[in-house]
């Protein structure tokens, strides 16, 4: 499970930093920027939804939030600070974690910290 929210997230970072898979403008410092996808893996039959948010920051890749619901797990969280984060992401990782363990909604959050190479699963 922790393998597959660290793949998921993986993708993600992937596609956001990739610019030409990436639609849309960039919106305002601050912001979440929030896609949804929903994901049909044919192969394994496995239906998946995926919110990704990532916050729009002008000093660094923002903070990755990864929400993904599917047919074989519950609702997960997956937070990523990219390497490079500033201390605001940083901080907002932190946030982020620490709202999701408090709202007991999550079966699985993972938490990445790739600036203090920190990493946690709960
Ligand atoms: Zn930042």
């Amino acid at each position: 499970m922790t393998r597959y929210i660290e793949k998921v997230c993986e993708e993600v970072v992937e596609n956001y930093r990739n610019p030409a898979k990436r639609g849309g403008e960039r919106g305002m410092a601050g912001n979440y920027a929030v896609r949804k996808k929903n994901i049909y893996y044919d192969t394994d039959g496995i239906r998946e939804n995926q919110v990704e948010s990532v916050m729009i920051c002008d000093d660094c890749a923002g903070v990755l939030k990864i929400e993904t619901l599917s047919s074989v797990n519950p609702l997960s969280l997956g937070i990523e600070v990219p390497v490079g984060a500033c201390d605001r992401c940083t901080s907002e990782g932190y946030r982020i974690l620490e709202q999701g363990r408090s709202k007991n909604k999550y079966s699985y959050i993972k938490f990445v910290n790739r600036r203090d190479r920190e990493y946690l699963d709960y």
